[in-house]
């Protein structure tokens, strides 16, 4: 059996990787790199002989290649989780947008390839064994997002777990993940963002957080920048902590991600609270309802995509608010290396419309992670003790050290680069 390393490997972004056994060839995930540089596709891209695509989460550094691969002639199953299919849809359509706009119109595959692999994917729900072409997979509730999934595979008689993203302690929004897998696992293919990194304690984050916006909302706007499945949710869900005298408003697709969970309830934890937060919450819908409340300049709390700051209605406020002092930019996530928002936190400097601009806002960056930290992933692979261990989805540090624990630990480890095969 072979493992190609298609993307996420010593990075974090094009998540792809193919498992080629007697059985055929199978896809876990196929996303894209989002950078400054533009987008970044992985390493193998024709669909020729694919027998199945499996996808862990909708997220586009998982999904964002699907389009692509659709307009090459991708003809077998893609498979993903109810709620995975929903999300996917709404983020491929908001980022062939994105990509159509800022590239004028110059795109490697056409909206309807983003339709029609949006609407051809095959849900499957958790926990339930299913079978093709001689493989036997199943989905385990990943914790990350809502639908987020890890993949068991069974081929050749080896058992692989492929983790996606996931997190091994609850939020506001999620429970942790499912694991408890029944079968023992061969080959472990996990992620390590947080590879040799903790989480501060999440409580003390959410209270640090609450007392920062109180504190700046004084001064003036507060913005919050926000990934637009899960974690606007959970902030709005952690505001309701507080009283606020200002209007909180949610825009762009942290609103439209927003009411697409609330008409599925049953995919994360307390809708009750989220429709409740919401409803209390202000809707902005489009360009015209943005400029006009900007232009009041009114006191408020702006909950908007994307959480990076690499586009979507964030930079209409930034080239608003960014010669203001008293406007402050509280980040709410994970800053990826060539994101607009790593390079706002350190050297208080964004891409605005190609050109880089000094920003004088207030700019804190939160821990809010939706990432399992070192502690977990560690708990984790003992919790499993598999016999191999490949290390993907994180920095080189992050990879590297997470793959010496494992050596420690006896596990035969890989560490791979995009582009590597590994034989087992
Ligand atoms: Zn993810």
């Amino acid at each position: 059996m072979k493992i190609l390393i298609h993307g996420a490997g010593r990075e974090v972004g094009r998540s792809c990787i193919e498992v080629q056994s007697k059985d055929g060839e199978f896809l876990l995930d196929c996303g894209v790199k989002l950078s400054v540089g533009g987008m970044e596709y992985p390493t193998r891209t024709d669909t020729k002989n694919i027998d199945a695509v499996f996808i862990s989460h909708a997220h586009l550094d998982h999904t964002g290649c699907l389009p692509l691969f659709d307009h090459q002639g991708l003809f077998c199953p893609v498979f993903a989780t109810p709620m995975t299919k929903a999300i996917t849809k709404i983020l491929l359509l908001d980022s062939f947008e994105i990509e159509m706009a800022e590239r004028h119109g110059d795109v490697a595959y056409k909206k309807r390839d983003v339709e029609r692999i949006g609407e051809s994917i095959i849900t499957v729900s958790y926990n339930e064994w299913n079978k093709i072409h001689g493989i036997e997979w199943k989905f385990y509730d990943a914790g990350h997002i809502p639908g987020s999934s890890s993949v068991m595979i069974k081929t050749e008689g080896k058992t692989i777990l492929y983790t996606g993203d996931i997190n091994t302690e609850e939020t506001l929004l999620m429970q942790r993940i499912n694991d408890n897998y029944d079968e023992p696992i061969d080959i472990l293919i996990i992620e390590s963002t947080y590879g040799n990194r903790s989480h501060p304690e999440r409580s003390k984050t959410e209270e640090e957080f609450l007392n920062l916006v109180e504190e700046k909302i004084k001064q003036g706007t507060v913005l919050l920048p926000c990934f637009a499945v899960g974690r606007a949710q959970e902030i709005l869900l952690l505001l309701q902590r507080r009283k606020w005298n200002e209007k909180i408003y949610v825009d762009g697709m942290a609103r439209e991600v927003t009411e697409l969970l609330l008409s599925h309830p049953n995919t994360y934890k307390n809708p009750a609270g989220l429709r409740k937060a919401y409803n209390s919450a202000m809707q902005i819908r489009g360009s015209h309802d943005r400029d006009s409340i900007i232009s009041r300049n009114e006191k408020a709390i702006f909950i908007t995509t994307s959480g990076m700051l690499d586009g979507g209605p964030i930079v209409r406020y930034l080239e608003n608010f960014c010669n203001n002092p008293n406007v402050s930019v509280i980040l709410t996530g994970y800053q990826v290396r060539d994101s607009n928002g790593r390079m706002l936190v350190e050297s208080k400097k964004i891409r605005l419309n190609r050109r880089t601009v000094d920003v004088k806002c207030f700019v804190k960056q939160f821990d809010f992670s939706a990432h399992a930290g070192m502690e977990g992933l560690h708990a984790l692979i003992k919790k499993i003790s598999p016999k191999t261990v490949i290390i993907n989805h994180g920095d080189e540090a992050e990879a590297e050290d997470l793959g010496k624990f494992c050596a420690k630990m006896k596990i035969k480890t890989f560490v791979p680069k995009t582009g590597e095969v590994i034989e087992i």
